[in-house]
C-alpha cells in the first residue's frame, strides 16, 4: 500500500441516510474510491445518522446495495466491519461526548444554556447567536450547569483573524474568522453535529484524505480550527465540485421527477432509477468519472481500472458541472455493444421477464448478439425483441399499416408472403446468408423490389416495423415458427 505523510491512503464515503442513494453522492464517493484504489489504499463507508429526525431506517442496506450494483467494493463499513468500527455514528455517541467535553475542559468550547425563547429572540434580531454564554465566569457557568442539563456545547471560534487551509482541488483557501459563528458541536440530546462527529471519526478511522462535496467548503475553516483544538494531525482535504441540473441552473435536484432535461423529459437521479432505466453499471461509472475529471487523450470510454491508473484528486476541475445525461444514453449503447454476450443475456433476461415474457435462455443467447448494436438501454429489448419470446397464443397478426410495404396492398402482400413459404421450406441451410440469396431471387422472379419482400417478411414474423435484421431474426425463430407467423399474417388478409 502506498502511503502519504498522513499514513496509508484511506478515504471514506460518509452519507447521511436521509433518502435513497442519489447519484451526486455516488459521484463524490467514486472520486474517493478511485483515489484509494489508485494508491492501493482503503475505502470506508461510514453512516452519518446523527440527525435523528431526518435519518430513515433501512437506508443503510440500500446504500450498500447501490455500491454492490456499481461494483465499487468497500473495505470497511457497517456490513464489512473493520478495525475502527462501529461504522454507524449513532453507535459511537460516547466518543463524541468525550471529545466535546474535553474541548470544554481545555477552553476550546463551552456549554451554552440558551433557551428556545432566547434563541428565537436572537433570530428575530437577525444577528445570529450572540455568544452570550461564551465568556461566563467559571462560577456562573458551574451554577448554571448544576441547575440545568439542558445545554449544547458550542465551539469557540476565534473572533478575529483569518484561517487558511489547503484544498487539493482549489489550492490555498482563506476565510475571515469573523464570518463564522460559535457552532454547536454537541446537541442537548447528547448527539453530535456533523462538524464534531466527522472530525472525531476521520481521526479515529485514520482517514488520510477527506473527499466531500464543495458545499462543505464554507465550514472548512471551522473544521480546521476544531482539528487544531483537538491537537490532531489534519488529513488532506478535497472539496469536490457538485452536479448541477442539466440546464446548468442549480444543484442537481434530489427528488425523482422534480426537474426535466432540456427536452422536457425527466432524468434519473437516484441509483434505483438508473437500474430501472436499463443502464449498465459500467456505463454509469464511466459517465460519472467523466464529469469534472477527464481521462485525457480525448477519450470518453474507459474502464474503471484504466481510470484508477490515471486518477488524481488534484486533476479534478473545481467548477461544478451541468449533468450531461444525454451522454449516458450514448455511452450505455457503447457498453451494450461491447458487452460479453452471456453477461448481456443475463441482464436482459429479468427485463424481459419483468415485461411478462417467458424467456427461453438458449434463444436469448442467440438473440443478444444481434441486439447489441441496436439497444441503447436494456429496456429497449422489449420493444425491439419482445416478439422473439411471445407465446403463440398471444401472437396476433400485425396491422395492415405495418404489413403493407410501399406501393403494396393486401393482394400484393399476400402474394409475396404466400410465395415465401415454399422458399423457406426448400432451404436446407436456413442461415441468414442463404435466406438473403433465396429471397433476392424470389423478389426478382415475382417482380417485386427486395425492400418490399424483405419488409413484408419482417412485418409478418416480428409484428413490427423496426426490428433486428429480418433474416437473422428468421434464422433464430427457425423455419417452422417463421412459417407459422407468415401464415397468420396471410390469413389476416383473407
Ligand atoms: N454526512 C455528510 C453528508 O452527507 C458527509 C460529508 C462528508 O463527506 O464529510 O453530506
Amino acid at each position: 500500500m502506498s502511503s502519504s505523510d498522513r499514513g496509508p491512503v484511506r478515504t471514506r464515503y460518509a452519507p447521511s441516510p436521509t433518502g435513497p442513494q442519489h447519484i451526486g453522492g455516488i459521484r463524490s464517493a467514486l472520486f474517493g474510491w478511485l483515489f484509494a484504489r489508485r494508491h492501493g489504499g482503503q475505502f470506508i463507508l461510514r453512516i452519518e445518522d446523527t440527525d435523528r429526525k431526518r435519518s430513515v431506517p433501512g437506508l443503510i442496506e440500500m446504500i450498500q446495495d447501490a455500491f454492490d450494483w456499481l461494483g465499487l467494493d468497500i473495505d470497511e463499513g457497517p456490513r464489512q466491519g473493520g478495525p475502527f468500527g462501529p461504522y454507524i455514528q449513532s453507535q459511537r455517541l460516547d466518543l463524541y461526548q468525550t471529545w466535546a467535553h474535553w474541548l470544554v475542559e481545555k477552553g476550546h468550547a463551552y456549554k451554552c444554556f440558551a433557551t428556545a425563547e432566547e434563541l428565537a429572540q436572537m433570530r428575530e434580531a437577525g444577528s445570529g447567536y450572540d455568544r452570550r454564554y461564551r465568556d461566563l465566569d467559571p462560577a456562573a457557568a458551574k451554577r448554571l450547569a448544576s441547575r440545568s442539563q439542558d445545554y449544547v456545547i458550542r465551539f469557540k471560534m476565534p473572533l478575529t483573524g483569518k484561517t487558511s487551509g489547503y484544498d487539493m482541488i482549489r489550492g490555498e483557501v482563506t476565510f475571515d474568522n469573523e464570518q463564522l459563528q460559535d457552532t454547536v458541536l454537541l446537541k442537548s440530546d447528547g448527539f453530535p453535529t456533523y462538524h464534531l462527529a466527522h472530525i472525531v471519526d476521520d481521526h479515529h478511522m485514520k482517514i488520510s484524505h477527506i473527499t466531500r462535496a464543495v458545499e462543505w467548503l464554507p465550514s472548512f475553516p471551522l473544521h480546521l480550527k476544531i482539528w487544531e483544538a483537538l491537537g490532531w494531525q489534519k488529513p488532506y482535504f478535497a472539496h469536490l465540485p457538485v452536479l448541477l441540473n442539466p440546464n446548468g441552473k442549480g444543484k442537481l435536484s434530489k427528488r425523482k421527477g422534480r426537474f426535466a432535461a432540456a427536452d422536457g423529459t425527466s432524468v434519473p437521479v437516484l441509483v434505483q432509477e438508473f437500474i430501472d432505466a436499463g443502464y449498465l453499471p459500467a456505463a454509469v461509472l464511466n459517465f460519472l468519472t467523466n464529469i469534472g475529471w477527464n481521462f485525457g487523450d480525448d477519450r470518453e470510454i474507459f474502464s474503471l481500472s484504466e481510470a484508477i491508473e490515471r486518477f488524481d484528486l488534484t486533476d479534478v476541475n473545481p467548477a461544478n458541472s451541468a449533468y450531461p445525461i444525454a451522454k449516458l444514453h450514448w455511452l450505455n449503447g457503447q457498453y451494450i455493444q461491447s458487452a460479453d454476450v452471456d453477461y448481456l443475456a443475463g441482464l436482459l433476461k429479468p427485463v424481459l421477464q419483468g415485461a411478462g415474457y417467458a424467456v427461453d435462455e438458449a434463444r436469448l443467447r442467440r438473440v443478444a448478439p444481434i441486439l447489441q448494436v441496436r439497444l441503447k438501454t436494456l429496456n429497449d429489448v422489449i420493444a425491439m425483441a419482445g416478439f422473439f419470446f411471445e407465446e403463440w397464443s398471444c401472437f396476433t397478426a400485425p396491422a395492415t399499416e405495418i404489413l403493407f410495404q410501399k406501393k403494396m396492398d393486401g393482394r400484393a402482400t399476400r402474394q409475396v408472403l404466400e410465395a415465401s413459404i415454399p422458399v423457406i421450406e426448400s432451404l436446407a441451410d436456413f442461415s441468414h446468408e442463404r435466406q438473403y440469396a433465396a429471397f433476392k431471387d424470389l423478389a426478382k422472379k415475382i417482380g417485386y423490389k427486395n425492400g418490399q419482400v424483405f419488409g413484408a417478411l419482417r412485418a409478418a414474423v416480428t409484428g413490427q416495423r423496426v426490428s433486428p435484421p429480418t433474416f437473422e431474426t428468421m434464422e433464430i425463430l427457425g423455419k417452422a415458427e417463421s412459417i407459422r407467423r407468415i401464415k397468420l399474417a396471410c390469413d389476416s388478409l383473407e
